[in-house]
Order: C-alpha cells, then sequence, then structure tokens
C-alpha cells in the first residue's frame, strides 16, 4: 500500500498526524465517525471537522477513495494504479479489480462527443464469502 502523505504545502500537525495514523491501521472500510473514534485515542482533542477535512486531503492524494453506494459515505485505503473496487453490500468488505468497466473512451466520443479524463466506478453486490 502507498504511503500516505500530505498534498504538497499542506503542513503536518499532530492531529493530521493522528488521522494519518487511524488511516494506515484501518482494515477494509470506514466511515468519519469510526476514524474519528480511532484517531482520538492518540489525539483526544480532535475534531470531527478536522478529521473530515484531513480525510478530504488524503483524498486529494489518491490515498483514500468514497463510496457512494451505500447509506452514508465509506471510505477505503487506495492506491494510485488503476483499479475499481468491489464492495460487499453485505458484510462491507472491499476488494480490488482491474477489470475495468468503463466504457471505451472512443465509444463516449462517439455518443456524446465527449472526450473522457478519468472515472470511477465501484461495483456493489455480494462477495464470495457472504454468497456462501
Ligand atoms: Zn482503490
Ligand atoms: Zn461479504
Ligand atoms: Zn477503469
Amino acid at each position: 500500500m502507498n504511503e500516505l502523505r500530505l498534498p504538497d504545502g499542506v503542513r503536518m500537525t499532530s492531529q493530521r498526524r493522528a488521522v494519518l495514523q487511524a488511516v494506515a491501521a484501518a482494515r477494509g472500510s470506514f466511515t468519519v465517525a469510526e476514524l474519528h473514534e480511532r484517531a482520538r485515542a492518540r489525539e483526544p482533542r480532535l475534531g470531527l471537522a478536522t478529521t473530515y477535512r484531513t480525510l478530504d486531503l488524503l483524498r486529494q492524494t489518491g490515498a483514500v477513495h468514497a463510496l457512494h453506494g451505500g447509506e452514508r459515505p465509506v471510505y477505503v485505503r487506495c492506491g494510485p494504479r488503476h483499479h475499481h473496487h468491489l464492495v460487499c453490500t453485505s458484510c462491507g468488505a472491499v476488494e480490488d479489480t482491474d477489470l475495468c468497466a468503463a466504457p471505451p473512451e472512443a465509444e463516449v466520443r462517439r455518443r456524446h462527443g465527449f472526450q473522457p479524463s478519468a472515472h470511477e466506478v465501484d461495483i456493489y453486490g455480494t462477495c464470495r464469502r457472504c454468497a456462501a
């Protein structure tokens, strides 16, 4: 997994470090509230707003990805290589796949006159363990 860092020019504080450490220790997906709770074990004065903002900084670096398919946003650690997420709606497990579910760029251009530059696809369903 790629190392967690803040975007260039953003100062590291002890509160932000606590959030980074909590993200680094996270297994599977987590909500902001869960992350806040864990990071507060190190930094008792850490606020929820700071947790949110720090998580947002990590999204800017690509180290964290937000999953929007559930009732509440859930976050997972992420990496720079091209991949998508398989999200189990039963147990919450998140698995990476290098299968790409996006339409070919040429097809998007032809049908919509739109030049794609990036895409995000998360696939929701039932994982192997829950299906068994
Ligand atoms: Zn990812
Ligand atoms: Zn599952
Ligand atoms: Zn893709």
